[in-house]
């Protein structure tokens, strides 16, 4: 029996160190799980960190209104691309006396002239001149003939500075009481039989009267093709200007000839002043 009894308190130590062993393994293993826990957590705060030290980095760097631009990014059917363009330099725009609201004290009221483009954003090309310097040249004609018929005039842009897409609606609808806004371009596509005039604007009983008003007046007093009115919702500053507003694409500067009478004086003054014409009847003078 002796050798049993030798036997089991062998046995006995034996478990006992077992035991031991895999208390110290155990603790051992649960110390490992919580390094292990405290290491994964870390890596998941860094990542974190990083995360959104990013997006603030992406923030700080990135236009005010990328989301939006990125929305309205599409082409119109003519292939001009820059009334729902994607430019991002908003920061560096200069619109004369842009900021602040302005005032109007004309007998009229006030009408806000948007040439399109300018700076380093040209538009679009014709063989001898930049869609911006003509559409300032229009512009500053129609702004000239307005104020002829008593309206008061603010201008985006007044000479060849950058204004941002998003701030030409934003700077109308800082014009209190501002009666329309009326943007000039010039149209361009790959086929360079294209020609006429168009306005585009945003689907609204009043952009649409008085774009279908200005269309006729430009096409019947120069003479060029009727291209009617083109609707589009998402024409950033028809759809974000708190007024009527409209998008006179004047012609083709794809077009050789169009292009050249584009250009030349006298056919911008008819253009300026068929737009008066049908601004003079979509807002007709107070009677007394
Ligand atoms: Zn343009």
């Amino acid at each position: 029996m002796g050798t049993r009894t030798y036997k089991s308190d062998e046995f006995d130590r034996f478990s006992e160190r077992e035991a031991r062993k895999r208390e110290w393994y155990e603790r051992e293993m649960k110390k490992k799980r919580q390094a292990l826990a405290i290491l994964i957590g870390m890596g998941l705060a860094a990542i974190a960190v990083l995360v959104l030290i990013i997006v603030f980095l992406v923030k700080l760097f990135s236009p005010k209104d990328t989301a939006e631009v990125e929305n309205n990014l599409s082409k119109t059917p003519s292939g001009e691309i820059s009334l729902v363009d994607n430019q991002t330099d908003d920061a560096i725009y200069n619109a004369g006396s842009g900021s602040g609201t302005f005032v109007n004290s004309s007998e009229r009221g006030l009408i806000v002239i948007d040439a399109g483009h300018g700076g380093y954003d040209s538009g679009c090309i014709s063989a001898t001149k930049y869609e911006k310097d003509i559409d300032l040249d229009i512009a500053l004609k129609l702004s000239e003939r307005l104020k002829e018929k008593g309206f008061g005039v603010y201008m985006t842009r007044s000479d060849d500075s950058f204004v941002g897409i998003n701030d030409r609606a934003d700077l109308a609808n800082k014009c209190e009481g501002a009666l329309a806004l009326i943007s000039i371009h010039q149209n361009s596509s790959d086929k360079t039989s294209d020609e006429g005039v168009e306005v585009w604007t945003s689907k609204n009983d009043e952009n649409e009267q008085l774009a279908q008003l200005i269309v006729d007046e430009v096409s019947g007093r120069t003479g060029a093709i009727n291209g009617g009115v083109k609707t589009k919702d998402n024409l950033v500053i028809c759809s974000k200007a708190e007024m009527p507003a409209v998008v006179v694409e004047c012609g083709y500067l794809s077009n050789k000839r169009e292009a050249q009478n584009l250009s030349d004086e006298a056919y911008q003054e008819k253009i300026a002043t068929a737009i008066v014409s049908a601004v003079d009847t979509f807002i007709p003078p107070k009677s007394k």
